[in-house]
């Protein structure tokens, strides 16, 4: 085992913890996440992990009471842990225990162990070293799995048996993964295949953990790394099956089409590099679902997937639902993102029009930037005269939704002319004219026939009355 002292902990918060600890005579150690992440010089988490050899609750009342300010506890008696909010950082305190697992369940069977018991039960070599708190070792570190040269290494590595590990815990093969991701390491090739072997069993895993673990996949700075390990080990046909369904080039008559997974894991990590906003990555990641059961061949036109991004739209609520997450604004917003996502394509290709480009303000309203990046993310051409005419166009595109939006006001478009207006100036009950007339003054404005402005809607009104022989009501 290798032991060294380090100058770790500089933060008042561990020598207190030890003196709390050294009170009541049992050992304690910070462990886990924050011990990785203070040696990859990585910004140290705020939860902070704390074991004590003993009762977990009783220290953390102790620390609590020499706390200035006596803040509360959260004890969670079940588990045996308790937690305390200490300014920005969140204590989690819970005895040094040893798990067994039975096959049905991820929750094990817990019983009072000694450190190296708890060491035993962590999920990776790096997320099991411990540094001593006490006064008579403070920062003395307690490796016994070697995860300091792993991290080194940057390699994932079980404690144990990686066959063993990964059946117990299901989890830990979405948390391999993450790290992975998170941290650019390798995962070893014995965990990899065990993984692999062991792929079906995250059937036993609630939706919520996944879909935590994908989060933190998608929110990393190349989440192709992770998307491709769960494809490689098979995780990821029985979690996103909608995404393998893309994978494929089909050759018809001399004609193929796009493999569209690899196109969505290049476009994944090309929006990651210009947005931090999960749902808008999620959006990237589902922007093609639609393509696969929409994909035909036509003799004349080729390959074609007619209203896949209509299609799509109504597959992530379906996608949603099933891994139970929130069906609310932000499943909305990728609706949105993915039933619009072709739509700027067409002035990328093309010369911009105003119009063209008023109308997809008017349709995007608050949403047209994060529309804009997601096609620009969209373009993976390897043709390098094509990625600079996209790319240029788009450019135009976001400076005209500036000018238009300066201009015309139609981001959040309000009528300039109520409906109610329109019934006392011609004298009318509620009825489709109203909504005829309504209608006809947004497309004039879309248009670019006339401002955005009340006299001049005003005046379109009543020549559209006209128009359909509508009589001016006079008082
Ligand atoms: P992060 O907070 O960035 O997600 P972390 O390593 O701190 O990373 P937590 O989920 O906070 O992850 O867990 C804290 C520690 O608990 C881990 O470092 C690990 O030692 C242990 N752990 C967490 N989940 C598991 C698991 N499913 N199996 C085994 N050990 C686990
Ligand atoms: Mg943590």
């Amino acid at each position: 085992m290798k032991e060294f002292h380090t100058e770790a902990i500089n933060h008042p918060i561990f020598k207190l913890i030890g003196e709390a600890s050294d009170e009541l005579g049992v050992d304690a150690y910070v462990i886990g996440g924050f011990v990785r992440d203070y040696f990859l010089k990585r910004n140290i988490p705020k939860d902070i992990d704390v074991v004590a050899i003993g009762s977990g609750i009783e220290l953390a009342k102790k620390v609590a009471s020499k706390l200035k300010g006596k803040p509360e506890i959260s004890v969670f008696k079940n588990f045996g842990t308790a937690m305390i909010k200490h300014k920005e950082l969140e204590l989690e305190f819970v005895g040094a225990r040893k798990e067994s697992y039975n096959r049905d369940s991820r929750k094990p069977i817990v019983e009072d162990g000694t450190l190296e018991d708890d060491q035993n039960r962590r999920d990776f070599t790096i997320n099991a070293m411990a540094l001593s708190l006490n006064s008579g070792d403070f920062g003395k570190l307690l490796d016994p799995f070697d995860g300091l040269t792993d991290l080194d290494k940057q390699i994932i590595r079980t404690p144990l048996e990686p066959g063993i590990t990964y059946s117990d815990d299901p989890l830990r093969m979405m948390r391999a993964i993450r790290f992975a991701t998170q941290l650019n390491f390798t995962i070893e090739l014995k965990s990899l295949q065990a993984i692999t072997e062991n792929k079906d069993r995250i059937k036993i895993v609630s939706k919520e953990r996944i879909v935590d673990e994908l989060h933190k996949i998608l929110l990393s700075s190349k989440p192709s790394v992770g998307l491709k390990l769960m494809h490689q080990t098979g995780l990821l046909p029985l979690i996103l099956p909608e995404l393998t369904a893309l994978q494929g080039i089909e050759e018809k008559e001399g004609q193929r089409h796009k493999d569209n997974f690899w196109h969505t894991l290049e476009v994944v990590d090309n929006i990651a590099e210009n947005t931090d906003n999960l749902w808008l990555r999620w959006a990237a990641l589902l922007h093609d679902i639609g393509k696969a059961p929409t994909k035909k061949f036509h003799k004349k036109n080729g390959w074609t997937f007619h209203a896949h991004e209509f299609v799509g739209a109504k597959m992530v609520y379906r996608l949603f639902k099933r891994l139970r997450m929130p069906l609310n604004e932000k499943m909305k917003f990728v609706q949105k993102m993915v039933l619009m996502s072709s739509r700027p394509i067409i002035l990328s290709e093309d010369h911009v029009t105003d119009s063209a480009v008023r109308r997809l303000v008017f349709d995007a309203g608050d949403f047209v930037e994060d529309l804009m990046t997601l096609c620009e993310a969209d373009i993976t051409t390897k043709n390098p005269r094509k990625q600079r005419k996209y790319k240029n166009n788009f450019k135009i595109v976001r400076q005209k939704i500036v000018e238009v939006e300066e201009r015309d006001h139609v981001r959040n478009f309000q009528p300039p002319v109520s409906g109610e207006q329109i019934m006392t100036t011609f004298n009318l009950k509620p009825s489709k004219e109203i909504g005829i007339i309504k209608d006809a003054i947004k497309e004039a404005i879309l248009e670019g026939e006339i401002p955005n402005e009340y006299e001049a809607a005003y005046n379109f009104m009543l020549e559209k009355g006209r128009k359909m022989n509508l009589k001016v009501h006079s008082e």
